[in-house]
């Protein structure tokens, strides 16, 4: 990932990078977590940006969950186990009141394109971040004639950390908000009484904008998370003529 330094980067010469201090963290399962942090200063971003958090020298890039407007930054979190992963096994370790090095400057282009408005964002777990800072900044914001259709997939109904959240602004706002979550293995013991949508999320994609009576028109595809997911997701709608916007979280 072209975004990440690599440990002996960051050597001592390196000026000190501002700490953010984690201020809340929520386990989801054993190998999820939503963090907040509360940067050392000021740290502008737009959303659907990525934060670069960092600790013992090591660096990965966390696509932002919550909004600019919002006092805390809101990470969420997959652990990659030992030994494959590097970074996550350690903060996952981290409690409330350590700190992480984050740099100063959010990336990323993963942003809402206002020019069109209609927007289908197709997530696998994590890679729903980006969509939950988006649609929250949205709504603080007030603005107004943007739909953004929620697609989100994950094995287990228990990896679906923002389903209330969505569900509720959803509820409160039809007009702005469609969330659809699927599952992939519904006969798995983890999923019992689990009465929503199965399959693979790029899978059943096309199915739901059907169902929603979106055409090409106005309309934007995003895709975050497994690159496995948003390969096959331009496979099947590019040759179709739709334009799909991408945040791959890891080189396959
Ligand atoms: C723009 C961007 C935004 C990202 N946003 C998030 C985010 O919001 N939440 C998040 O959890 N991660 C996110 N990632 C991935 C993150 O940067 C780390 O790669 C990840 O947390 C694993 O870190 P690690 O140091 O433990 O393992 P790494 O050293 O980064 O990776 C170890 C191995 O695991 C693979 N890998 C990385 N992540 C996963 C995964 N989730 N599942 C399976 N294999 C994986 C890598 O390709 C590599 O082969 C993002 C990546 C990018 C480029």
């Amino acid at each position: 990932m072209a975004e990440q330094v690599p440990a002996e980067a960051t050597s001592a010469a390196r000026p000190r990078l501002p700490r953010a201090e984690i201020v809340e963290r929520v386990d989801i399962t054993e190998e999820l977590m939503v963090l907040k942090l509360k940067p050392e200063g000021p740290y502008t971003y737009k959303a659907g940006q990525y934060c670069t958090l960092g600790r013992r020298g090591i660096e990965r890039a966390y696509s932002l969950a919550s909004a600019p407007e919002e006092e805390f930054l809101e990470v969420f979190v997959e652990l990659v186990p030992l030994p494959d992963g590097v970074l996550t096994p350690i903060m996952f370790d981290m409690n409330v009141g350590e700190t992480m090095s984050i740099r100063p400057r959010a990336k990323g282009i993963f942003t809402m394109d206002q020019r069109c408005h209609k927007h289908v964002m197709v997530a696998t777990v994590t890679g729903v971040s980006p969509y939950v800072g988006i649609v929250r900044s949205y709504l603080s914001r007030g603005d107004e004639g943007h739909h953004f259709y929620i697609l989100q997939g994950a094995s287990y109904q228990d990896e679906f950390t923002y389903r209330d959240e969505l569900e509720a602004i959803a509820r409160e706002h039809p007009d702005v908000v469609t969330y659809v979550p699927t599952v992939s293995r519904p006969d798995d013991e983890r999923n019992v009484g689990w009465d929503g949508a199965t399959g693979r999320v790029n899978a059943i994609v096309e199915e739901w904008m059907e169902r929603w009576g979106l055409g090409h028109e106005d309309l934007l595809v995003y895709a975050c998370g497994h690159p496995g997911m948003i390969e096959d997701l331009k496979e099947r709608l590019e040759p179709k003529g739709y334009r799909v916007k991408e945040e791959r979280f890891w080189k396959q």
